[in-house]
């Protein structure tokens, strides 16, 4: 088949590469000249395992090209898959919808077909029927046009994976023509047995952002649980890994430690909360506003736990932190939380020194302040404490013997919960971490050693809002 991807970001390079390795011909639009003029020499614009691959791949086949005009694309298939983005507003919680608005006005007039647009970026329920008739102001007379929604729900670090053979495809239509042209373009997915939910576009449009709503409250629960862990001596890995075993819960997003950020879940769990509010059921959701807070929380714990391991003062003091992004795998640093928690060290007069393995470009870009190293070594040299903020598995990997003869003292705050606690002390450390005693205790005296974390450093300085906070609009 041919079809268009327009807005070839994270989400949009992926679906268009993948798109050309199952067989179709695809050209993927984009308004950004350089991201266009990368894709189309086969370099990947950003960090994405397995991208560069099946992008050099389709680019040397002629099944994958790229363009800037939406014009080429009007003319070149009937089916476009818009995959811009829909950040925060700056002025409220709600998703701005203005690229996937430029996308209909500018397509829908140099359609010369009858077209089926479909839509993956994440938006409020409701907007591909808002869509379908700003599109049909805008069509010629005699052209036709369908708008679906077929949300996305790739991880990045595992986006060619997740793309191409992802865990369910959820299609929004109003036709069994849309229908059918969705089933014909993810065919070998159906055939290797992919489950197809084919619903209408409200469904499907509430799928995503209910899903990532979920996500985002099991990790916020158990980031919960890390404070009354806190308060009251008990480890929250040991209570996760029970909670874990039983199948109704299950393990998987029950990691305590700094919490969600990147350019999704923050987002998303706000927009549904807007939208709600527009609906009028509010209520119903208004839980979220709780999940985004404790989410929030954790990046000042970690940054006054710091404060604690350094003895109250951080002016001065020089800490390592490893990792940039938003989580691992990836150089993304929207509303990244270890960016964030680097901020706010840095604001408190902290010498910091950042070093994660992809994102330094990126993290250079969205925040001055800190010196980026590419060696951890370097990054760790004369350090009074690292912090480990994104769970990268070469940090998991480090030598704490190692590290220990290059660091000014061998103090470590893992706020991702990972590091292995008995060989990091065996070897001489102070390790801490969000929601586990300040020791490992003999089993069965677990109550013996009660550890609790002090009253919030700095109020003023901490209580400002991080880069991608509700108030702070979007990430810096
Ligand atoms: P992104 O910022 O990386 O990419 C968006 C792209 O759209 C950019 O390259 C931008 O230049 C382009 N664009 C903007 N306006 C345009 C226009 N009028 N015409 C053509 N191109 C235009 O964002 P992303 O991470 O790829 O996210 C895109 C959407 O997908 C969002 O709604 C996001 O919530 C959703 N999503 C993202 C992921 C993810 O992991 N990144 C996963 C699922 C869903």
């Amino acid at each position: 088949m041919r079809l268009t991807v327009i807005g070839t970001g994270y989400l949009g390079a992926v679906h268009a590469a993948c798109m050309a390795d199952i067989g179709h011909d695809v050209l993927g639009v984009d308004t950004d000249t350089r991201k266009i003029e990368a894709l189309a020499a086969g370099r990947a614009p950003f960090f994405e395992p397995g991208l560069p691959e099946i992008l050099a791949r389709n680019i040397r086949n002629g099944r994958l090209r790229f363009t800037t005009s939406l014009a080429e694309a009007a003319d070149f298939a009937d089916l476009h898959f818009v995959c811009v983005g829909t950040p925060q507003r700056a002025d409220s919680l709600a998703a701005d919808l203005c690229h996937v608005e430029a996308v209909v006005d500018g397509l829908a007039p140099l359609l010369t077909r009858d077209s089926l647009v479909v839509g993956k970026s994440t938006v409020p329920v409701g907007t591909a029927r808002a869509l379908s008739r700003r599109m049909a102001a805008r069509l010629r007379p005699g052209v036709d046009s369908e708008v679906a929604w077929n949300p996305e729900f790739l991880r990045e670090g595992f986006a060619v994976q997740d793309t191409l053979t992802p865990d369910r495809l959820v299609v929004g239509v109003t036709s069994p023509e849309a229908d059918r042209m969705l089933r014909d373009v993810y065919a070998p997915m159906l055939r290797a047995g992919v489950p197809y939910v084919s619903t209408d576009p409200a469904t499907a449009e509430l799928v995503k952002v209910a899903a990532n709503s979920f996500l985002a409250t099991k990790i916020s629960f158990i980031n919960a649980m890390a404070e009354v862990c806190d308060a009251s001596g008990a480890d929250v890995v040991t209570l996760a890994d029970a909670l874990g075993h039983d199948t109704r819960i299950g393990r998987r997003f029950l990691s305590a430690g700094l919490g969600f950020g990147g350019g999704c879940l923050p987002k998303d769990i706000r927009a549904f909360l807007a939208r709600a509010e527009e609906l009028q059921v509010g209520e119903a959701v208004s839980f979220l506003h709780e999940i985004d807070r404790i989410n929030q929380r954790q990046r000042r714990r970690t940054v006054d736990l710091a404060f604690q391991l350094l003895g109250g003062t951080l002016a001065g003091r020089r800490i390592a932190v490893l990792g940039a992004t938003f989580k691992p795998d990836s150089d993304d640093v929207r509303d990244s939380p270890a960016l964030a928690v680097t901020e706010q060290l840095v604001d408190l007069g902290a010498d910091l020194r950042v070093h994660d393995p992809e994102g330094l470009d990126n993290a250079r870009v969205a925040l001055t302040g800190p010196v980026y190293c590419a060696d951890v070594m370097e990054a760790c040299k004369d350090a009074d404490l690292v912090l480990h903020l994104t769970e990268w598995s070469q940090y998991r990997a480090l030598d704490p013997v190692a590290l220990s003869e290059v660091v000014r003292a061998p103090r470590m705050l893992d706020a991702r919960n990972v590091l292995d606690q008995a060989a990091w002390r065996g070897a001489g450390w102070q390790l801490r971490a969000l929601g586990r005693p300040a020791h490992v205790p003999p089993p069965g005296q677990g109550d013996a050693l009660r550890v609790t974390i002090p009253q919030s450093v700095a109020p003023a300085a901490c209580a400002a809002p991080a880069p991608g906070d509700p108030l702070s609009g979007a990430p810096k």
